[in-house]
């Protein structure tokens, strides 16, 4: 692991003065539309520590939003990265293909779920892997319509700006947006209007009517989701909502897509989170823990779907840069050495245990879900099921001040996520769950 001290150490104000002066030639040059969460400049990054250019160390609930599952700097994803920048960094796999790129997709077939033949291609951003799922279903089913969910999240580029149902910030002002995108609902326990037990089946019931009456299963091509739905507020479809969807699509012909970007690579627990209600998707989109930082995205499904597209009509200049794919190995390895699904399972033992802990003495904890090491509270106003974004952002303002990166979510700006490093030290994450109690307290 870094050679960084895992430990938090607060030396200056948050931001310090160093992170000031740079925050304000960055606002002399970069976009404003681009924001971050803390304006705390990055000196190095490791294990479960991100240092600052003023020297402090926080300790990291985010992991850049669930990239850095192994940490900023594994060792075996710095040490294959390395090797590979030194030997080339890219030729296009499109132009002279390489083995880094193979490889990653022989891991994805085994790791991802089903023994049928399965196939990957590869690409650089998430919203971009989605994107091609889409186009993969539609050459493969011959049909158009592409369904998702309430409070779902599948990117920033057009057509996963239409698949994305909120609002503020991703979509306000940008449209128009692809047409042929339809949206249905979830099965969002904690607000469901009857009550948990039963939205699995009322949810599922209801979506499944909306498709057939609305769209006609006959047009649909894929059916996207996510086993746990990430951005929209770390949501876990009620049991038996996913299986029904799968079924629902099996039998009608539509290419099922999981969405398995945020919720991936060892992150709830499982390499995937859709193995946990056995599901079997056609199609599984995957980035962010990939590969320990470096920007890669695949799509991997049933060699049948995945064969459909004709020979050069998916790709990129970029898509499966070589160092991107040695990161995502020498990742995949430690996830596998460090056995990070347990890791991950360990995580959720821990927080929700201190969080529980938490919603006993606070009633504004309304909620707390998530599987692994993707963790989350609903805030709502004391007695009710009102939501709370004010006392959500005060929270992570007040975790921010002592240092620990908390980052928020949900469709009612709501929710306070937690998404430490699979390799962080159970002392960092009892100390940032210490300061979070800290600030839950203080609001
Ligand atoms: C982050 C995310 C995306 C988009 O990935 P980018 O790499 O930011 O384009 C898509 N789907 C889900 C579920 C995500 O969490």
């Amino acid at each position: 692991m870094s050679a960084i001290p895992q430990e938090r150490r607060v030396v200056t104000a948050i931001p310090g003065p160093k992170s000031q002066e740079l925050q304000a030639r960055r606002t002399a040059v970069v976009a404003g539309g681009v924001g971050s969460v803390l304006p705390v400049f990055t000196a190095r990054a490791g294990g479960g520590i991100i240092e600052d250019i003023d020297g402090n160390r926080l300790i990291d609930f985010g992991s850049g939003i669930a990239v850095t599952s192994v940490g900023a700097s594994a060792e075996a994803v710095v040490r294959r990265a390395s090797a590979q920048l030194a030997d080339f960094t890219h030729t296009c796999f499109m132009v002279t293909p390489y083995e880094g790129y193979v490889e990653v997709c022989e891991r994805l077939a085994e790791l991802t779920p089903g023994d049928h033949a399965k196939k990957s291609a590869l690409f650089n951003s998430g919203a971009e892997a989605v994107e091609n799922a889409v186009k993969i279903a539609r050459s493969h089913t011959k049909r158009q319509a592409v369904v998702v969910f309430d409070h779902g999240y599948h990117g920033r580029t057009n057509l996963t700006m239409a698949l994305t149902s909120k609002n503020m910030p991703y979509k306000h002002g940008f449209g128009p947006f692809a047409p042929e995108v339809y949206r249905v609902p979830v099965a969002y326990g904690y607000r469901w209007p009857t009550g948990p037990e039963n939205c699995g089946a009322e949810a599922s019931a209801q979506a499944i009517d909306q498709i057939s009456k609305q769209i006609g299963a006959e047009n649909v091509a894929a059916i996207i989701i996510e086993p746990v739905l990430g951005e929209g507020g770390f949501i876990e479809p009620a049991k038996g909502f996913l299986p029904a969807i799968a079924q629902f699509a099996k039998d009608n012909g539509i290419v099922f897509v999981a969405d398995e970007i945020q919720s991936g690579f060892c992150r709830t627990g499982q390499w995937f989170a859709c193995e946990d209600e056995g599901i079997v998707p056609d199609l599984i989109t995957t980035a962010k823990g990939i590969a320990g930082g470096l920007p890669l995205a695949a799509v991997t499904g049933r060699a049948e779907i995945m064969d459909a597209a004709h020979a050069g009509g998916l790709g990129g200049t970029y898509g499966g840069n070589p160092v991107a794919c040695a990161g995502a190995l020498g990742s995949i390895e430690t996830m596998k050495e460090l056995d990070l699904n347990a890791k991950a399972k360990r995580i959720e033992s821990v927080m929700k245990a201190r969080l529980t802990e938490m919603q006993e003495k606070h009633d504004i904890i309304g909620d707390i879900r998530g599987r692994g090491a993707m963790i989350a509270i609903e805030l709502v106003k004391s007695g009710t099921k009102d939501p709370n974004p004010e006392a959500t952002a005060a929270i992570a303002k007040a975790c921010h001040a002592a240092g620990v990166i908390v980052l928020t979510c949900g469709t009612y700006g709501n929710v306070l996520r937690f998404l430490p490093p699979l390799v962080i030290g159970e002392d960092l994450l009892n100390e940032g769950l210490d300061i979070v109690a800290e600030a839950i307290a203080a609001v």
